[in-house]
């Protein structure tokens, strides 16, 4: 029987041999080790790619003395995300985005931790819900350690459309991004090229969100290791958290909502939203718990956030075909009121207006300013 000392011999001389460390060799090995286990996309930035970038792109942040990242992409299952749009079903979809999520996360720690025992100091980016506690607000501020976006489309992940989302070739924008930065040296890899770019300014991301986060004209742009990338201008990021947040979410027609059951208003000056927010909070805080859900970091521990709007981000499939007939799966659903044992149903427009009016003040209260 060999003693532990001489396995850990064969092994690193069977790595030494193979050259297990040079960066292509690294660089292929992570891409198969994350391909294996579901990415769809995988790419690699570098210290260099990345230069001049924003603090996001800062891979110290996280990890000194690092100098490369592996950035990867996991598909949502579409099917489920038909359904949603259409809003026949919240729960399966809601359920999957929260899975892939946590399992985004898994598989960033689990190279991450493959690297290390190999004693090559890595860390896995969390999915989600990580944000800087150095900043003015603090988490509140909700600035990422590290931005997967910005490193996805330098590495050729995916492409920013319009709407601000990474878009991929294969899977659309309907993707969870997920990041490992590392000591270790890497093979950078090319931005997209031109024809994998499929955004057409179709503006469906910007039809289908009622927060009114995208300017239709001006656009914001952002430097990365000397390649420029640029999409719609944010406006008030809150606007977002209105809608995604579950208080607001119906279009101005007042046909069709996303999920959230709130239909408080989003104001149309900048400087009225943060209030706008604070008081849709405290508004709703006594409302039944939505089925599912997840742990948010932001929130107090007792109340759960839902998945209720991303609509931006599902729409926005490869075929432009597609994009119509989700957009109109989207508009044509209905909108969405809570029932008292905090179930979503969606329903036509005069059906929800005679739900609401059933309501005492004091429950209307949880969803609309009275
Ligand atoms: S929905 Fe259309 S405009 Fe928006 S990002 Fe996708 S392709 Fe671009
Ligand atoms: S997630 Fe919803 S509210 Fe936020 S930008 Fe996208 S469509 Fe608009």
């Amino acid at each position: 029987m060999h003693d532990t000392k001489q396995v850990a011999e064969l092994v690193e001389s069977v790595d030494k041999g193979q050259d297990a460390q040079n960066p292509k060799k690294l660089t292929e090995f992570a891409k198969t080790f994350l391909t294996e286990i579901g990415a769809c996309e995988v790419g690699v930035c570098t210290t260099q790619t990345l230069a001049g970038g924003p603090p996001s792109t800062d891979l110290e942040y996280v990890l000194p003395g690092a100098r490369s990242a592996v950035s990867f992409a996991v598909p949502m299952d579409q099917e489920k995300i038909k359904r949603y749009l259409a809003k026949e079903s919240h729960a399966d979809h809601q359920a999957d985005n929260i899975h892939v999520n946590f399992m985004v996360t898994g598989m960033a720690s689990g190279l991450a931790d493959y690297w290390k025992q190999k004693r090559i100091p890595s860390v896995g980016v969390a999915g989600n819900g990580v944000y800087r506690h150095d900043t003015p607000g603090g988490m509140y501020d909700f600035k990422p350690n590290i931005s997967h976006r910005y490193l996805a489309v330098r590495s050729g992940v995916g492409w920013f459309g319009f709407s601000g989302n990474v878009i991929t070739p294969s899977h659309g924008a309907s993707v969870i991004l997920g990041s490992v930065v590392t000591t270790a040296e890497l093979e950078p890899t090319e931005p997209l090229v031109e024809e994998d770019r499929y955004c057409d300014d179709c503006k469906l991301c910007l039809a289908s969100c009622t927060s009114g986060l995208m300017d239709e004209e001006e656009r914001t742009s952002v430097s990365l290791g000397g390649r420029e990338f640029s999409y719609s201008k944010r406006h008030h990021f809150q606007r977002c958290d209105l809608v995604c947040g579950g208080f607001a979410g119906l279009a101005k027609n007042r046909k069709w909502s996303t999920w959230s059951p709130g239909r408080f208003d989003v104001p149309d000056e900048e400087e009225k939203v943060g209030d706008a927010l604070i008081e849709a909070v405290v508004a709703s805080l006594p409302r039944p718990e939505i089925p599912g859900g997840f742990r948010q970091p932001a929130l107090p521990a007792s109340h759960k956030l839902n998945v209720t709007c991303a609509n931006c981000q599902l729409i926005c499939h490869p075929e432009r075909n597609e994009r119509k007939r989700r957009y109109k799966l989207l508009t044509k659903g209905g909108v969405v009121v809570q029932n008292s044992d905090g179930t979503l149903e969606a329903m036509t427009s005069a059906q929800a207006e005679r739900h609401l009016a059933a309501m005492s003040p004091e429950q209307r209260a949880m969803y609309e300013k009275t």
